[in-house]
Protein backbone atom coordinates (compact mmCIF):
# COMPACT_ATOMS: atom_id res chain seq x y z
CA UNK A 1 0.00 0.00 0.00
CA UNK A 2 1.34 3.25 -0.49
CA UNK A 3 2.36 5.44 1.96
CA UNK A 4 -0.06 8.61 2.27
CA UNK A 5 0.73 11.49 2.68
CA UNK A 6 -1.12 12.62 5.80
CA UNK A 7 0.05 15.97 6.72
CA UNK A 8 -1.51 17.43 3.46
CA UNK A 9 -5.07 15.89 3.50
CA UNK A 10 -8.02 18.27 4.63
CA UNK A 11 -9.95 17.98 7.96
CA UNK A 12 -13.52 17.67 7.96
CA UNK A 13 -15.88 17.31 10.75
CA UNK A 14 -19.66 15.88 10.03
CA UNK A 15 -21.17 16.92 13.11
CA UNK A 16 -24.28 14.88 13.74
CA UNK A 17 -27.08 16.99 15.46
CA UNK A 18 -30.29 15.72 14.14
CA UNK A 19 -31.44 13.49 17.24
CA UNK A 20 -35.00 14.30 18.60
CA UNK A 21 -33.82 14.79 22.56
CA UNK A 22 -36.45 13.27 23.32
CA UNK A 23 -34.85 12.01 26.89
CA UNK A 24 -33.84 14.99 28.07
CA UNK A 25 -36.81 16.30 27.42
CA UNK A 26 -36.16 20.11 26.86
CA UNK A 27 -39.14 19.86 23.88
CA UNK A 28 -36.89 21.17 21.58
CA UNK A 29 -34.33 18.90 19.19
CA UNK A 30 -30.98 18.04 21.73
CA UNK A 31 -28.97 20.50 19.38
CA UNK A 32 -30.90 23.21 20.20
CA UNK A 33 -31.71 22.43 23.72
CA UNK A 34 -30.03 25.03 26.39
CA UNK A 35 -26.71 24.72 28.49
CA UNK A 36 -26.01 28.32 30.18
CA UNK A 37 -27.63 30.38 27.81
CA UNK A 38 -26.41 29.12 24.62
CA UNK A 39 -27.47 25.41 22.40
CA UNK A 40 -25.38 22.52 22.93
CA UNK A 41 -25.11 23.02 18.65
CA UNK A 42 -23.54 26.76 19.61
CA UNK A 43 -21.26 24.96 22.36
CA UNK A 44 -20.30 22.39 20.21
CA UNK A 45 -19.36 24.42 17.28
CA UNK A 46 -17.21 26.50 19.53
CA UNK A 47 -15.11 23.65 20.43
CA UNK A 48 -14.93 22.41 16.61
CA UNK A 49 -14.51 26.16 15.44
CA UNK A 50 -11.16 26.65 17.81
CA UNK A 51 -9.56 23.42 16.13
CA UNK A 52 -7.90 25.57 13.78
CA UNK A 53 -7.08 22.45 11.45
CA UNK A 54 -10.67 22.16 10.59
CA UNK A 55 -11.32 23.08 7.05
CA UNK A 56 -14.50 22.03 6.46
CA UNK A 57 -17.65 21.49 8.86
CA UNK A 58 -20.65 19.33 7.76
CA UNK A 59 -23.88 20.18 10.32
CA UNK A 60 -25.87 17.17 10.20
CA UNK A 61 -28.97 18.48 11.38
CA UNK A 62 -33.26 17.38 12.05
CA UNK A 63 -34.90 18.32 8.65
CA UNK A 64 -37.42 20.90 10.19
CA UNK A 65 -34.18 22.46 11.77
CA UNK A 66 -31.48 23.35 8.94
CA UNK A 67 -32.28 26.73 8.35
CA UNK A 68 -31.86 27.15 12.12
CA UNK A 69 -28.47 25.32 12.39
CA UNK A 70 -27.14 27.35 9.51
CA UNK A 71 -28.02 30.96 11.17
CA UNK A 72 -26.37 29.01 14.43
CA UNK A 73 -23.16 28.06 12.73
CA UNK A 74 -23.42 31.71 11.14
CA UNK A 75 -23.27 33.21 14.45
CA UNK A 76 -20.38 31.12 15.93
CA UNK A 77 -18.36 31.18 13.24
CA UNK A 78 -17.23 34.48 13.18
CA UNK A 79 -13.73 34.16 13.76
CA UNK A 80 -13.18 30.97 11.74
CA UNK A 81 -13.48 32.21 8.42
CA UNK A 82 -11.17 29.31 7.04
CA UNK A 83 -13.73 26.74 7.73
CA UNK A 84 -16.24 25.98 4.87
CA UNK A 85 -19.56 25.02 6.78
CA UNK A 86 -22.76 23.03 5.21
CA UNK A 87 -25.79 21.80 6.92
CA UNK A 88 -27.30 19.04 5.52
CA UNK A 89 -30.74 16.75 6.89
CA UNK A 90 -30.26 14.01 9.15
CA UNK A 91 -31.40 10.74 8.81
CA UNK A 92 -33.78 8.31 10.98
CA UNK A 93 -30.64 6.90 13.39
CA UNK A 94 -27.26 8.17 13.91
CA UNK A 95 -25.75 5.92 11.48
CA UNK A 96 -27.73 7.57 8.86
CA UNK A 97 -27.32 10.77 9.27
CA UNK A 98 -23.07 9.96 9.35
CA UNK A 99 -24.28 8.66 5.53
CA UNK A 100 -25.93 11.96 4.94
CA UNK A 101 -22.54 13.82 6.47
CA UNK A 102 -20.35 11.27 3.96
CA UNK A 103 -22.56 12.18 0.74
CA UNK A 104 -21.58 16.56 1.75
CA UNK A 105 -17.77 15.42 1.72
CA UNK A 106 -15.80 17.70 -0.53
CA UNK A 107 -12.83 15.54 -2.63
CA UNK A 108 -10.18 17.22 -0.89
CA UNK A 109 -11.33 16.31 2.52
CA UNK A 110 -9.17 13.38 3.36
CA UNK A 111 -9.50 12.78 7.04
CA UNK A 112 -12.99 12.55 8.48
CA UNK A 113 -13.92 13.47 12.30
CA UNK A 114 -17.34 12.54 13.26
CA UNK A 115 -18.84 14.38 15.89
CA UNK A 116 -21.50 14.19 18.46
CA UNK A 117 -23.91 17.86 19.21
CA UNK A 118 -24.35 15.44 22.56
CA UNK A 119 -20.93 15.82 23.36
CA UNK A 120 -21.31 19.71 23.07
CA UNK A 121 -18.23 20.32 25.86
CA UNK A 122 -15.48 18.38 23.95
CA UNK A 123 -12.63 20.96 23.82
CA UNK A 124 -10.79 21.84 20.78
CA UNK A 125 -6.92 20.15 21.90
CA UNK A 126 -9.79 16.61 21.88
CA UNK A 127 -9.80 17.21 17.88
CA UNK A 128 -6.31 18.39 17.47
CA UNK A 129 -5.17 15.25 19.56
CA UNK A 130 -7.61 12.89 17.42
CA UNK A 131 -6.42 14.57 14.16
CA UNK A 132 -2.34 14.19 15.20
CA UNK A 133 -2.63 10.41 16.19
CA UNK A 134 -4.24 10.35 12.55
CA UNK A 135 -1.83 12.43 10.62
CA UNK A 136 0.84 9.63 12.80
CA UNK A 137 -0.79 6.70 10.67
CA UNK A 138 -3.40 5.86 12.61
CA UNK A 139 -6.26 4.93 10.37
CA UNK A 140 -8.84 5.04 12.83
CA UNK A 141 -9.00 6.76 16.21
CA UNK A 142 -11.15 7.15 19.18
CA UNK A 143 -10.58 8.80 22.73
CA UNK A 144 -11.22 6.94 25.80
CA UNK A 145 -11.36 7.55 29.33
CA UNK A 146 -10.52 4.61 32.37
CA UNK A 147 -13.72 3.40 33.62
CA UNK A 148 -13.91 3.65 37.41
CA UNK A 149 -17.19 1.09 37.47
CA UNK A 150 -16.73 -2.64 37.55
CA UNK A 151 -18.95 -3.54 34.12
CA UNK A 152 -20.39 -7.07 33.70
CA UNK A 153 -21.18 -8.69 30.93
CA UNK A 154 -24.81 -10.52 31.30
CA UNK A 155 -26.95 -12.93 29.50
CA UNK A 156 -30.52 -11.85 28.68
CA UNK A 157 -32.02 -13.46 31.97
CA UNK A 158 -29.20 -10.77 34.12
CA UNK A 159 -27.07 -14.16 35.05
CA UNK A 160 -23.58 -12.46 34.73
CA UNK A 161 -21.54 -14.49 32.48
CA UNK A 162 -18.00 -12.47 32.92
CA UNK A 163 -15.94 -9.45 34.68
CA UNK A 164 -13.82 -8.04 32.42
CA UNK A 165 -10.71 -6.68 33.67
CA UNK A 166 -11.35 -2.81 34.15
CA UNK A 167 -7.96 -1.89 33.34
CA UNK A 168 -8.14 -2.92 29.71
CA UNK A 169 -11.33 -1.16 29.34
CA UNK A 170 -12.31 2.80 28.18
CA UNK A 171 -15.13 4.50 27.97
CA UNK A 172 -14.87 5.58 24.25
CA UNK A 173 -15.85 9.20 23.16
CA UNK A 174 -16.00 11.27 20.16
CA UNK A 175 -14.98 13.01 18.09
CA UNK A 176 -13.58 9.76 16.14
CA UNK A 177 -11.66 10.45 13.57
CA UNK A 178 -10.81 8.51 10.65
CA UNK A 179 -8.52 8.55 6.88
CA UNK A 180 -11.64 8.93 4.76
CA UNK A 181 -11.63 5.65 2.72
CA UNK A 182 -11.55 3.53 5.78
CA UNK A 183 -15.14 5.33 7.25
CA UNK A 184 -16.64 5.14 3.96
CA UNK A 185 -15.78 1.12 3.39
CA UNK A 186 -17.03 0.75 6.91
CA UNK A 187 -20.28 2.20 6.29
CA UNK A 188 -20.78 0.98 2.72
CA UNK A 189 -20.18 -2.31 4.72
CA UNK A 190 -23.76 -2.50 5.70
CA UNK A 191 -22.71 -3.55 9.46
CA UNK A 192 -23.83 -2.28 12.01
CA UNK A 193 -22.09 -0.59 15.38
CA UNK A 194 -23.44 1.72 18.04
CA UNK A 195 -20.08 4.16 17.07
CA UNK A 196 -18.14 4.34 13.97
CA UNK A 197 -15.41 2.71 14.80
CA UNK A 198 -17.21 -0.17 15.53
CA UNK A 199 -18.09 -0.63 12.50
CA UNK A 200 -14.52 -0.25 10.99
CA UNK A 201 -13.43 -2.78 13.87
CA UNK A 202 -15.90 -4.97 12.24
CA UNK A 203 -14.55 -4.64 8.83
CA UNK A 204 -10.95 -5.82 10.04
CA UNK A 205 -9.93 -2.29 10.46
CA UNK A 206 -7.43 -1.82 13.20
CA UNK A 207 -8.63 1.71 15.65
CA UNK A 208 -6.46 3.38 18.11
CA UNK A 209 -7.35 4.74 21.07
CA UNK A 210 -5.97 8.06 22.11
CA UNK A 211 -6.82 9.91 25.52
CA UNK A 212 -10.08 11.45 25.90
CA UNK A 213 -11.58 14.36 27.79
CA UNK A 214 -13.82 14.50 30.50
CA UNK A 215 -15.71 17.67 28.98
CA UNK A 216 -16.70 15.46 26.16
CA UNK A 217 -19.40 13.70 28.48
CA UNK A 218 -22.37 12.91 26.98
CA UNK A 219 -25.69 14.78 27.34
CA UNK A 220 -28.36 12.30 27.71
CA UNK A 221 -30.54 12.94 30.40
CA UNK A 222 -31.57 16.07 32.51
CA UNK A 223 -28.56 15.15 35.08
CA UNK A 224 -26.05 15.19 32.54
CA UNK A 225 -26.97 19.42 31.42
CA UNK A 226 -26.53 19.78 35.16
CA UNK A 227 -23.10 18.26 35.11
CA UNK A 228 -22.38 20.19 31.70
CA UNK A 229 -23.44 23.83 33.43
CA UNK A 230 -21.63 22.65 36.41
CA UNK A 231 -18.44 21.95 34.63
CA UNK A 232 -19.41 25.11 32.70
CA UNK A 233 -19.51 27.53 35.50
CA UNK A 234 -16.66 26.28 37.69
CA UNK A 235 -13.98 27.33 35.14
CA UNK A 236 -13.13 23.95 34.49
CA UNK A 237 -14.30 24.03 31.49
CA UNK A 238 -11.95 25.91 28.68
CA UNK A 239 -12.61 25.18 25.09
O1 LIG B 1 -29.53 9.56 20.54
P1 LIG B 1 -28.09 9.66 20.90
O2 LIG B 1 -27.85 10.63 22.02
O3 LIG B 1 -27.38 8.38 21.06
O4 LIG B 1 -27.42 10.35 19.61
C1 LIG B 1 -26.04 10.51 19.49
C2 LIG B 1 -25.79 11.59 18.46
O5 LIG B 1 -26.33 11.20 17.20
C3 LIG B 1 -26.43 12.94 18.83
O6 LIG B 1 -25.50 13.96 18.58
C4 LIG B 1 -27.63 13.01 17.91
O7 LIG B 1 -27.96 14.34 17.55
C5 LIG B 1 -27.15 12.24 16.70
N1 LIG B 1 -28.26 11.64 15.92
C6 LIG B 1 -28.46 12.05 14.61
N2 LIG B 1 -29.48 11.51 13.88
C7 LIG B 1 -30.32 10.62 14.43
C8 LIG B 1 -30.14 10.19 15.76
C9 LIG B 1 -29.08 10.71 16.49
O8 LIG B 1 -27.70 12.91 14.11
N3 LIG B 1 -31.34 10.16 13.68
Amino acid sequence: MPLKVTSALRVAVILVAAGSGVRLGAGVPKAFAPLCGESLLAHALRGVFGCGEVGHVIIVAPASHVDHCRAVADHSRVDAEHSRVDVVSGGVDRSASVEAGLAALRPDDGIVLVHDVARCLAPSDLFARVIEAVRAGHSAVVPGLPVTDTFKVIDAQGRVLTTPDRDSLRGIQTPQGFLREVLEQAHASGASATDDAGLVERTGGQVRVVAGDHRALKITSPLDLTVAAALLQDGSYAG
